[in-house]
């Protein structure tokens, strides 16, 4: 939609007043405060260019009531044992990805499910079911890894944006964008019941970017094809929660298995 004004290092480019113009005539009326911000971005981790309408205080804001309404509704597990474990785990991963001077939380919700999710505002929710089949902390890393990937990545903005820009072109919404659609559109579609999953390309972005922050974190990299397997394998004939707002694109080991063995880490 926007143009792609180059990968000159600028890593917010407003588009030019005529594409401006062409987006609103296409858009109708009452969009154009969401216009403001419209850009590329080009990810500084991953060298891709995102379609990114959203700025980053309504993402922060948005963040904060998606975790205030996470928290009122899933009650928290006490353990702090496995509390430490996890800011441990957390901080080193955060440390490797250059952002240890950005806040972040991290809870423990008591729950079966096995899932972990992350949200671009540096909180970080991992249940108590996910947490119980994470036996060495390289399994933890390599959640972990993953969820710091997305914020990185910038995924969240991503998925949020395509969100208001479809509403916007169907002028369903109109400038107010529905909360259980903003929800949706930060990763947490299961609280509210609707199923908004990351991309197969978001997926397999986060997977390559956790693994490179788990191995300079100090944690070993091969050690995900077995969380990977075990993730697999533990659901039975109803997959683990994370795979279902994490889809599981087939290739997800394989392509792991190759990147490894690619960097030297390998073989496995
Ligand atoms: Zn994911």
């Amino acid at each position: 939609m926007c143009e792609h004004h180059g990968a000159d290092g600028a890593k917010l480019v407003d588009v030019s007043k005529m594409d401006r113009r062409d987006l609103l005539r296409g858009l109708g009326a009452g969009s154009a405060v969401l216009l403001a911000g419209c850009a590329t971005y080009e990810n500084p981790v991953t060298g891709r260019g995102q379609f990114i309408i959203v700025d980053e205080a309504q993402l922060q804001q948005a963040s904060l009531s998606a975790w205030q309404q996470v928290r009122q509704q899933t009650p928290q597990w006490n353990n702090a044992a496995a509390q430490r474990r996890l800011e441990t785990v957390g901080r080193r991963i955060v440390q490797a990805a250059g952002r240890g001077n950005q806040s972040w939380e991290f809870v423990l919700f008591n729950s079966d499910q096995k899932n972990a999710f992350v949200l671009p505002g540096g909180q970080v929710g991992f249940y108590r079911g996910l947490y119980e089949i994470c036996e060495r902390d390289d399994w933890m890393a390599t959640v972990l890894g993953h969820e710091v990937g997305h914020v990185t990545g910038r995924h969240a903005a991503e998925r949020y944006s395509r969100e208001i820009a479809t509403q916007t072109a169907l002028q369903v919404a109109g400038t107010q964008i529905n909360s259980q659609v903003a929800m949706a559109a930060l990763g947490l579609g299961a609280q509210v019941g609707i199923s908004l999953p990351f991309s197969r390309e978001q997926e397999a972005e986060a997977d390559i970017i956790g693994i490179r922050y788990m191995q300079s974190a100090g944690y070993d990299p091969r050690q995900a094809i077995p969380f990977w397997q075990a993730m697999q394998s533990g659901g039975g004939s109803r997959p683990p929660a994370f795979l279902s707002t994490h889809p599981d694109p087939e290739g997800r080991i394989q392509r792991l298995r190759n990147f490894i063995n690619e960097q030297g880490w390998g073989p496995v």
